[in-house]
Parts: structure tokens; sequence; C-alpha cells
């Protein structure tokens, strides 16, 4: 919503070919831009939970534009496993689980394919919280 917000090239395709092989600097840029995009513009959604140190994340894969089952972000994990500069931020990977079909996914497989190799850097909510 927010002004100047360029959508990525092409982005959300819901005939996204099944491709889990996405690796290098060009698809970790993009897989960082779209899912920051899709966060500021709210198809992408840090959901509370009863713990503190737990997010969910909710809406729909970048990617494909399908709606995800939801992804449990563990805080301490994360940050222990790949602490980021600030602890503000939190290393995940985003894999997509949608339950739509893509043409060349294996039978027992769900989402677009994108993006187990791939990381992303999100913001940690402020608890309870608004900007600034
Ligand atoms: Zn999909
Ligand atoms: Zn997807």
């Amino acid at each position: 919503m927010a002004e100047g917000e360029r959508p990525q090239d092409g982005w959300p395709d819901g005939r996204s070919r099944y491709d889990r092989h996405a690796v290098g600097d060009d698809a970790q840029g993009k897989w960082q831009q779209a899912v920051e995009a899709a966060l500021r513009a709210g198809s992408l959604r840090l959901e509370p939970t009863d713990s503190p140190q737990i997010v969910t994340l909710r809406g729909a894969c970048p990617r494909c534009g399908h709606q995800l089952m939801g992804v449990d972000i563990y805080r301490e994990v994360l940050l222990g496993v790949a602490p980021a500069n600030d602890d503000q931020w939190a290393i995940i990977n985003l894999i997509c689980d949608c339950l739509e079909s893509h043409e060349g996914r294996p039978q027992e497989r769900s989402g677009c394919g994108w993006a187990p190799s791939l990381t992303v850097a999100i913001e940690w909510p402020q608890p309870g919280a608004g900007h600034d």
C-alpha cells in the first residue's frame, strides 16, 4: 500500500512451476524483497501467540499468492541458530506450504517449492507496541 512500493516482476503468480532449488544471490535477494513487501502490504502477517517467544506467520506466499498454512516462528531458537546484528531481527526459512497445485510438483509435497535453501530476515514484532 505504501507509496513507491514496487511489486516483484510477475509475482505473485499462481501458475508458478514447482521449484525447490532456488539458490544464488538473485533468488536470495528477490525472496527477501518479496517477503518484506508482502509484510508491508499486509498480505503476510506476523501474528502474536500466547507465548511472547513465538509468532505465527500467516498470509499468502509472495511467489504463488496462495494461502499458507501458517508457520510458527520461535524467537529464541532462531536467534540462537542465526543471530542477527540486532535482536529485533530473526532469520528464517519461509517454505511455501500452499495446498494449490503447481506444475511439476511431486504428489506428496505441498507448496510452490520456494524456498528451503533461501533465508529471510524478518523484523520481530514489538510486543503490544505500535511504530515509533
Ligand atoms: Zn501455491
Ligand atoms: Zn508459494
